[in-house]
């Protein structure tokens, strides 16, 4: 609870209208994807760096948790404030600041949607390449703090590649820079690629200095069909040992792609078991030749069908059944649990046999599908929160995927991060020592634990 005279010293210090008490604003920024609820005392909407600085002065003097948020559709609860506190809203912050065409720059405020950057950039035929499937509604801010990747990181990598530079504040109203406006930076430790990642617990990102590529003009986007998983799966290995370097690589196994044909009313072929998708992008004479390669390939290799998407309508709506797997496979029970694994791209065949196993032997409903190339394996296990059997069961099935992923060198997060979901899971991949570490850096930057505090590991 706070007190009604410290909402009023916000008011006051913020003007406008930037700080809500009502029930409606509290509900509607208590949840993300995860679906998990947890409600904020106020909820306050920054519009400028000077907005941001007051509520932390005020918060921090108050000893008041602060949670920022972007979007809120994280799948692990990072913008959840699960100590009440300040909901710290940044999408009144969405102006992008400037495109810089002579050093391929573009500086932004946090709230700015992924989407629109892409686009607004694009027109000047250059490109921000990190596109997390949620780019529609996500923020700049919430992929830096969650290092998003998405579908063509395996050409171009995740969103920390892009960072160049950071404006953030301390919990005790200090703004600091990182990076810069330069490719290369060496000088001090990298805080930048410290907050890169640090889901909003460290320091509050009011700034961001990214780069841009030259727009890649052409592409071509395939979809390939194979009559089992493990064929799928090891497409994938082959694809990356060839030279033909895709920006694209994104598998779907049997039940993501009969869900999402269903879903939007598409006749599928029965004796499909996975699909892939592969994208190949750059200038045009370089990309016949390398998808002249392609089709060689995928010739000498056993597969049911093989599509070519040339034209833009076509390639939207091979990309849309990628997108719609999510929605899709929700309708097949009223809980998604949803993992995002990684391994060694040559453990992908081998992992994906050892869950459809475990799914077997657990007769939990399992839907694979995802970044591949990055051997990022999205694991979604659809279960009903009132069985309680069934529950139990994905409760084992998680622990025994989360220790075999680590017993191959895998992560057990490759892009949607920590938060409060994988909290519990974090023993199984990192030492004490190496939590120890964690930890004293947290005291470091907020040592009474005011930022976005409950997420990542529990603060003792
Ligand atoms: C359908 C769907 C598809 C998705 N696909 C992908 C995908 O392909 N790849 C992927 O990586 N993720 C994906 N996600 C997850 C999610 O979209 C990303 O994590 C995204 O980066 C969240 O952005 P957001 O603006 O919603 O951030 P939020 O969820 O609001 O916040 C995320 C974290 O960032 C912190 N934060 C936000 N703003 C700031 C700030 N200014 N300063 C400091 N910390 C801040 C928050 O405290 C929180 O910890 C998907 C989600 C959905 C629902």
């Amino acid at each position: 609870m706070i007190e009604k005279k410290i909402k009023k010293e916000l008011e006051a210090n913020l003007g406008g209208k930037k700080v809500f008490e009502e029930k409606e604003f509290l509900i509607a920024y208590s949840y993300d994807a995860t679906g998990n609820e947890f409600l904020p005392d106020l909820v306050v909407f920054p519009e400028n760096e000077k907005d941001v600085e007051n509520v932390i002065n005020i918060a921090f003097r108050h000893k008041i948790p602060i949670t920022p948020r972007g979007a809120g559709v994280g799948y692990t609860g990072g913008s959840l404030p699960v100590q009440g506190g300040i909901a710290l809203v940044f999408t009144r912050m969405n102006r992008i600041l400037s495109i810089d065409m002579e050093n391929f720059i573009a500086e932004v405020e946090p709230g700015v949607i992924t989407y629109n950057l892409q686009e607004e950039v694009e027109k000047k035929g250059l490109f921000y390449p990190p596109d997390p499937a949620s780019l529609k509604t996500s923020t700049i801010g919430g992929n830096v703090a969650e290092n998003a990747g998405g579908l063509r990181c395996f050409k171009y990598g995740v969103t920390g590649n892009y960072v160049l530079g950071l404006e953030a504040y301390l919990i005790d109203g200090r703004k600091i820079k990182t990076g810069g406006r330069v490719i290369k930076n060496v000088a001090g430790y990298d805080i930048k690629s410290l907050l890169v990642g640090s889901e909003g617990t460290l320091a509050i990102i009011t700034r961001i200095i990214l780069k841009l590529i030259p727009l890649p003009r052409y592409r071509r986007l395939f979809q390939i069909d194979f009559n089992s998983l493990k064929k799928g799966a090891e497409f994938i290995n082959e694809m990356i040992r060839t030279n033909i370097s895709p920006s694209v690589l994104e598998f779907m196994d049997e039940t993501s792609i009969t869900a999402v044909c269903q879903f939007q009313g598409i006749a599928l072929d029965p004796s499909i078991r996975a699909s892939v998708l592969v994208e190949i992008d750059g200038n045009e004479s370089d990309v016949i030749e390398r998808a002249n390669r392609f089709s060689q390939l995928v010739r000498n290799t056993s597969v049911i069908d093989f599509k070519i998407a040339e034209t833009s309508i076509e390639q939207e709506k091979l990309w849309s059944l990628r997108r719609n797997i999510s929605p899709a496979i929700s309708k097949y029970k009223p809980k998604k649990i949803n993992e995002d694994i990684v391994v060694p791209t040559s453990k992908i065949p081998d992992t994906v046999e050892f869950i459809n196993n475990l799914a077997l032997e657990f007769n939990i409903k399992t839907v694979l599908f995802g970044h591949f190339g990055d051997g990022n394996i999205h694991t979604n296990l659809l279960v009903d929160p009132e069985n309680k059997d069934e529950m139990k069961h994905a409760e084992i099935m998680l622990e025994k995927i989360f220790k075999y992923v680590i017993s191959v060198n895998g992560s057990i997060s490759g892009e949607h991060g920590i938060g409060i979901s994988k909290m519990p899971f974090m023993k199984f991949q990192f030492s004490e020592s190496e939590m120890e570490v964690f930890k004293n850096i947290k005291k470091s930057f907020d040592p009474e634990n005011l930022l976005n505090p409950g997420k990542i590991f529990e603060l003792k």
